[in-house]
């Protein structure tokens, strides 16, 4: 087993859907084996973003049970609810001291979220990669899976990272980004120039790792393609970013090559297809519905695995959260 360790996290903002499973959550139970893992449910982050409490407490224990129910480990890695650990706040106001107003204006996710939520533009969303940055630095961390939305949150952690240590004395470890092999960008099944995303409020724009096989078919069904009835990949035609999506979900969930799966199809039409790629995904996520049902079956357990994770994350926090408070100064 390698030394390294990798920090990453999900917000508890809805059901886990196929892009989280295939970009990144798939990755996460395959690095397990060879690093050292930190998987975090970002609550904290999700505040962000109003939430019905009820519902929000939901979906936090949901997204955990579904981490477990997906195959991670808790004895090989540490999973835990980032309120749990009460460092990580602690950490990002330190932090937030070392970071400029300049450049947390400069956030393009800043920019588009304030544009979104219009009606609540709260300093959290703007200070939000400065929590990131606490995640990431409190484990010394130095390896962490990014999509291309990230990139400029964890450059920032890294610029925060570098000015603590020469202000004071090398603390932090320096995070590198991680792209994971074969780790698949997917798109709404609705609107395919769109990621999927948690939240959309379409229901058909994505497939959650819950929904029920015929729910999955019908979506699938649903999905929009365009007017022509070939199954072939053609990455730079616009128009086809409905089938080249529905190619990388067969491929990614089948393990098949893109000329296995246009073989496999030749000569049938989009309907067959999309019943295909339906019941593919349907068969991958059966288990893990099961799985996950019966986790949810027994709270108790679910509630120990929550406080061992957290008891994990304090004894590893703990010891960079005072290296910080002794060089700043405090008594
Ligand atoms: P939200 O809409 O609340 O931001 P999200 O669907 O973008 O939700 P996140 O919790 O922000 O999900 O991301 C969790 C992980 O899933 C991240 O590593 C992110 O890069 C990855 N991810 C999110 N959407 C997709 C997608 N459509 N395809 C591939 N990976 C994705
Ligand atoms: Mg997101």
């Amino acid at each position: 087993m390698s030394e390294k360790t990798i920090f990453s996290a999900i917000q508890p903002t809805n059901t886990p859907h196929l892009g989280n499973y295939l970009g990144a959550l798939k990755n996460w139970v395959l690095m397990q084996n060879d690093y050292n893992c930190i998987y975090s449910v970002a609550d904290l982050h999700a505040v962000t973003i109003r939430q019905v409490p009820a519902k929000f407490r939901a979906q936090i224990r949901e997204t955990y049970a579904i981490l477990i129910a997906i195959g991670i480990d808790i004895k090989k890695t540490t999973l835990f609810v980032q309120s749990h650990n009460p460092h990580h706040a602690e950490l990002s106001w330190l932090l937030s001291c070392y970071t400029q107003f300049g450049e947390l204006s400069r956030m393009t996710q800043f920019k588009d979220k304030s544009e979104k939520h219009s009606e609540n533009i709260n300093a959290g969303l703007f200070t939000y990669p400065v929590l990131q940055a606490a995640d990431i630095l409190l484990y010394q961390a130095d390896l962490v899976p990014i999509g291309a939305d990230q990139k400029q949150h964890l450059e920032l952690s890294r610029d925060i990272a570098v000015r603590f240590n020469n202000a004071h004395s090398p603390t932090f470890t320096l995070p590198e980004p991680h792209i994971p092999q074969n780790s698949a960008r997917i798109m709404s099944l609705s609107s395919p120039d769109k990621k999927m995303s948690k939240s959309d409020e379409n229901p058909n724009a994505s497939v959650s790792l819950l929904d029920e096989r015929d729910v999955i078919i019908k979506k699938f069904k649903r999905a929009v393609t365009d007017s022509s009835s070939e199954i072939v990949y053609n990455e730079n035609a616009p128009e086809k970013a409905g089938i080249n999506n529905l190619i990388s979900i067969y491929t990614a969930v089948t393990g098949k090559s893109i000329s296995e799966c246009e073989k496999e199809f030749s000569g049938k039409g989009y309907g067959d297809f999309k019943l295909g790629v339906g019941e593919a995904v349907a068969d991958a996520f059966a288990d893990i519905r099961g799985e996950y049902e019966r986790l949810t079956a027994d709270k108790e357990y679910l509630e120990a695995c929550m406080r061992e994770g957290a008891e994990k994350a304090l004894k590893c926090s703990v010891k960079t959260l005072r290296k910080v408070y002794k060089k700043i100064g405090l008594v």
